[in-house]
């Protein structure tokens, strides 16, 4: 099992989880190119850092969220 992020410009397509989608996600095992809104991009990301047992977890995922939010405020003050 692999995951892959990479940020994309995917506004007008959903997530999962009827949200926005943003972020593209690769899952070796289905093959498939998953795209997934931020909110979980983060979550997806704490449970590979969780999984893999990272000592800094706390400090990355703080610093995640916060790029990842200061981003999308970003983008909103853009699009309007
Ligand atoms: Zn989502």
């Amino acid at each position: 099992m692999l995951h892959f992020c990479k940020e994309t410009r995917m506004n007008a397509k959903q997530c999962f989880c009827g949200e926005p989608a943003k972020h593209q996600w690769y899952v070796c095992a289905d093959g498939v190119q998953r795209i997934i809104c931020t909110k979980c991009d983060i979550t997806l990301n704490g449970l590979v850092l969780d999984f893999m047992g990272d000592p800094e977890i706390h400090e990355k995922m703080e610093k995640y969220r916060e790029k990842m939010h200061s981003q999308e405020i970003l983008e909103k003050s853009n699009a309007t």
